[in-house]
């Protein structure tokens, strides 16, 4: 421990963002680098535990009082070395993770958690500009040949992993850049780009070859996949939206999330789009459907773009500021979220009746103008009530029914499972009773077919898309060398 007792000396500190004012104004990330002091005092915090509670919460099994130890004696290579044991990415979930080993932090029985998230971030970063991170090519190749569906943070993971055993492993992407999610759905202002381009620079500098433009199912048949391929990876996501079936729902101006973020990313990265194709928010009244990332994600670009005012609502209850007797230590902690772009929307709100963010909120319908643009929504207020089986129940509150104005509405209501035609149904692949891909230990009905990420266990998290890629690695590199 750099600093014994350094809990009692040192309060927990958030890391500094530029202001309000300055970062809406572009699409760069919000968070300044680190300061010396900042992550010496930070580090310090770390208790040392002799059970590191930390460490089981999190799903890759980060080592955080360890590098959190080496952090404050200033030993950043072993940091970086130890990091690197547990995690591919550390620069992805130091950026996005929602920190579930902050949650399981002993300090924060009583006192806030160390800021674990954040020290992981630096000592990638320290790792990037010391030149420390390097591609890792194997040193003997077994000659086998691995294909890998999706370039997410699963399929990526997937590929370093199976390379460095020796395999030779091609990446089949169907956008132009790699990185799934990281790069066509989560905005710049929370991952620039480039950070995950020198990732997929560092798997091609170690062998991994990309394949972009590439469908699988569409363009590449999927059945060619088991012919060519000694194993094959599927980590396409789970993309399929889920929808609001409710009157005006085909209006025009109402849109799934990730049309509209995915559209914008593209916009940033200098792709032109056609003007009648163009999803904007200037000058609009923007209603978000979903209290989720993906919806914050779309508060914080709909502020980017001058929207007039933004408003994200959702169905379920406001979760309290505190954790909750049913939510003890050191579970993850389900209490209320506040990111920046929420921040940032409060920021510009104008309308006192209806904040930017409003829970226990039912859609009823959409209205259209002459020109079928939608011009308004109505709701209803609900309560959630708990029933005789002990799970709670929705219930509209009698005359709370109202409307509000509204010029564009994104859907971020979450997504239901992976796409089912194209690849997952030329392959003929058993689906779980959710429409994920059925797989026993990662592996599908098909002796040489595995899966992993979002689209075996539904969409989840960055961390749980890494973890499932590691994990699939070793499945395949057992079943390769059987
Ligand atoms: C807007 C948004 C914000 C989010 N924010 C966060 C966050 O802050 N923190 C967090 O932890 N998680 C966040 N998530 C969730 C996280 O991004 C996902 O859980 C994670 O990216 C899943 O990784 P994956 O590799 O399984 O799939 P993906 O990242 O979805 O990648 C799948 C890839 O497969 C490709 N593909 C699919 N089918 C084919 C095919 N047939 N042929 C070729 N290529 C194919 C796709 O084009 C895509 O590139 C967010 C999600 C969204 C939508």
């Amino acid at each position: 421990m750099g600093e014994l007792g350094g809990f009692l000396k040192y309060n927990r500190k958030e890391k500094n963002k530029r202001s309000v004012q300055e970062r809406v104004k572009d699409y760069k990330e919000v968070y300044k680098p680190f300061g010396k002091k900042y992550l010496y005092e930070q580090s310090s915090r770390c208790m040392d535990c002799g059970v590191p509670f930390c460490n089981f919460s999190c799903p890759v099994d980060n080592l955080c009082p360890e590098w959190n130890d080496f952090v404050s004696n200033g030993e950043w290579e072993k940091a970086l070395e130890v990091l690197e044991e547990t995690n591919n990415f550390p620069d992805f979930t130091g950026r996005l993770c929602p920190a579930p080993c902050e949650g399981g932090c002993v300090l924060g029985i009583n006192d806030l958690p160390v800021t674990i998230k954040n020290i992981e971030l630096a000592i990638s970063e320290k790792g990037w500009e010391e030149g420390w991170i390097k591609a890792k090519p194997p040193k003997v190749r077994t000659g086998k040949k691995v294909a890998v569906v999706g370039s997410g943070p699963a399929g990526l993971a997937a590929a370093q992993e199976l390379n460095r055993k020796g395999h030779y492993v091609s990446v089949f992407e169907r956008d132009d850049k790699a990185g799934g999610m990281l790069v066509y759905g989560i905005p710049d202002f929370k991952i620039e780009k480039w950070i995950v381009q020198r990732r997929v620079d560092q798997l091609r500098e170690e062998g991994v070859e990309f394949i972009l433009n590439t469908e699988v199912g569409k363009d590449y048949p999927a059945h060619r996949l088991e012919e060519e391929y000694d194993a094959v990876v599927l980590a396409g996501g789970a993309r399929e939206a889920r929808d609001l079936p409710v009157y005006g729902r085909d209006l025009k101006g109402i849109h799934y999330a990730m049309e509209y973020l995915t559209q914008q990313n593209g916009v940033v990265a200098g792709k032109e789009v056609a003007k009648e194709d163009r999803i904007e928010a200037k000058g609009k009244k923007v209603l978000v459907i979903g209290g989720g990332d993906t919806g914050a994600d779309c508060v914080g670009t709909a502020t980017r773009q001058g929207a007039e005012a933004v408003y994200q609502i959702e169905l379920l209850e406001k979760p309290s500021k505190d954790r909750t007797l049913d939510n003890p230590w050191p579970q993850f902690p389900q209490t209320l979220k506040v990111s920046t772009s929420h921040q940032e929307a409060e920021v510009f709100a104008k309308d006192e009746d209806f904040g930017v963010r409003e829970w226990s909120i039912a859609t009823k319908r959409f209205l259209g103008d002459k020109d079928g643009k939608v011009k308004s929504f109505e709701a209803v207020r609900v309560s959630w009530i708990e029933g005789e089986d002990g799970r709670k129940q929705m219930e509209e509150i009698e005359g709370s029914e109202f409307s509000l104005d509204v010029d564009l509405v994104l859907l971020a209501i979450g997504f239901v499972h992976p796409e089912h035609e194209g690849m997952l149904e030329e392959l003929g692949l058993d689906l779980d009773e959710r429409g994920n891909v059925k797989a026993d230990n990662y592996r599908s009905n098909k002796d040489q077919i595995f899966v992993a990420g979002d689209m075996h266990r539904g969409a989840s998290l960055i961390v749980w898309a890494i973890v499932e890629g590691r994990e699939v690695a070793e499945r395949v590199d057992e079943y390769l060398l059987d």
